[in-house]
């Protein structure tokens, strides 16, 4: 007769128990709480929870400095009291006290009043749209998803606002957050996964425009410096000898003179990024002494000096650099910016009126202040995609800051001069195909 032995039941891991129901705030209003007003896109407060698993650096530290160190968005007294208020839970029961310590596996959770930035209210223009793909302009200071304080004023949910709740747009190339222009947004899966390819493939020709400072030489302007990350946390790059390899081709548009209305004189300039280095345009303008006017990194005479990183390439103020940008906040380097831009007296005056000191009638948080113009975006577009072949091309009509300033001529159109680059490009075997790696593919070069 078989015996048959029954095994002892084994314990359920701990890591399949259901996170706690009160640890979910439901969220999903639709239509979702736009408020179009003064050319600013606003999305109204919302609670909203936010669930984290415990990091591996917060193990066994007290759950008040975790937010003070790791979630700067509100200050201290904020998360003190949010804790005392039962706003802050781990594995779904409130948190005892502010001085209660986390361990690996805990889930927690914040729920809060949710203010969202505002972002333009400029729409997102469709330069082209069949069954599988739509092409967007992608407007300046809007980022493609959610993330950090953005939300629903992100590409994805405002295409989904206007397009039904089910609709998920799956955008296959980069595009910085301050930085306009053309994007790939596929409608579904084999699409995206078509253009994908064929955006990773180097038979595409990206053209951005810019607007810089001073006079940019006429003529063409190939830059080969390679670039390097010096501090991934900032997202600051320099031209570094031992970086990644970068290549730019750049070509004068226009220059406007200083004169009325115009104080500092800056050139209209066409860039053909032919890598795909991160910030690579912004920091190559730089290297060449024709930072983008308003970029608020490497056009910042408080962070890099009056020659703002003119030929530099020694690494020696690395360290400077960084620790100055990182003692700066958000404000200060946007008011830095203002400094030298055009904009500061239409900044400075929205400023006053913006700064009112209000708190939030629900949560009691300080009212942020409007963005100031620069910080709803950089004169960077992405103007043109191309394939080399011929088979398609998507362009979108020049930024209003890159057309004649008044009492000034100058291109209104993007020259139809595609210019002899293909032609050039072998010649000056800048067409090598050792570039063709992941990182040197998609609309990374911003
Ligand atoms: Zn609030």
């Amino acid at each position: 007769m078989a015996v048959t032995t029954v095994e002892e039941p084994k314990e359920a891991p701990e890591v399949f128990e259901p996170p706690p129901k009160v640890v979910t705030t439901p969220c999903d209003p639709w239509p979702r709480p736009y408020i179009l007003d003064e050319g600013l896109r606003r999305v109204a407060p919302y609670h909203f929870t936010y669930n984290t698993y415990c990091k591996q650096r917060w193990r066994g530290r007290e759950i008040l400095e975790i937010f003070k160190d790791e979630f700067r968005d509100r200050p201290v007294e904020y998360y003190k009291d949010a804790i005392e208020n039962g706003a802050i839970h781990v594995n779904g029961k409130p948190v005892e006290s502010t001085a209660s310590t986390v361990k690996n596996g805990d889930v927690i959770s914040h729920t809060l009043h949710r203010h969202e930035p505002p972002v333009t209210a400029q729409p997102i223009g469709i330069v082209h749209e069949d069954d599988g793909l739509i092409i967007i302009n992608k407007p300046a200071g809007v980022p493609v998803h959610p993330a950090g304080r953005y939300n629903y004023n992100s590409v994805i949910e405002i295409m989904r606002a206007e397009r039904g709740h089910q609709w998920n747009p799956l955008p296959c190339n980069r595009l910085d957050r301050l930085t306009s222009g053309v994007m790939f947004i596929a409608k579904h899966k084999k699409a995206a996964e078509a253009v994908t390819e064929q955006l990773m493939g180097r038979t595409i020709r990206k053209e951005y425009v810019a607007r810089v400072k001073g006079e940019f030489p006429e003529g063409e302007v190939i830059c080969e410096q390679p670039i390097l990350q010096i501090s991934p946390k900032l997202g600051l790059n320099r031209v570094r000898a031992n970086g990644k390899e970068a290549r730019t081709v750049f070509k004068r548009l226009a220059y406007y003179p200083p004169g009325k209305g115009n104080n500092l004189g800056y050139s209209i300039v066409r860039c053909r990024p032919l890598t795909g280095r991160t910030h690579q345009l912004r920091v190559h303008l730089q290297y060449l002494g024709h930072p983008i006017s308003n970029d608020p990194i490497y056009s910042n005479q408080r962070v890099f000096g009056q020659d703002l990183g003119k030929d530099s390439s020694t690494g020696d103020d690395d360290e400077d650099i960084i620790s100055r940008l990182s003692r700066m906040g958000k404000d200060e380097v946007a008011e830095a910016v203002a400094y030298h831009d055009e904009m500061v007296d239409e900044y400075n005056r929205k400023k006053a009126e913006k700064m009112t000191g209000e708190l939030c009638d629900v949560c009691q948080t300080p009212l942020y202040s409007d963005p100031g113009p620069h910080e709803l975006g950089i004169y960077l577009h992405a103007r043109k995609y191309e394939c080399a072949e011929g088979k398609w091309s998507y362009e979108t009509s020049l930024p209003e800051w890159a057309l004649p300033p008044t009492g000034y001529e100058g291109p209104k159109e993007a020259t139809s001069e595609t210019d002899p680059l293909a032609v050039d490009v072998e010649k000056l075997t800048l067409n090598d195909p050792t570039t063709n790696g992941e990182e040197t593919t998609a609309a990374s070069a911003t």
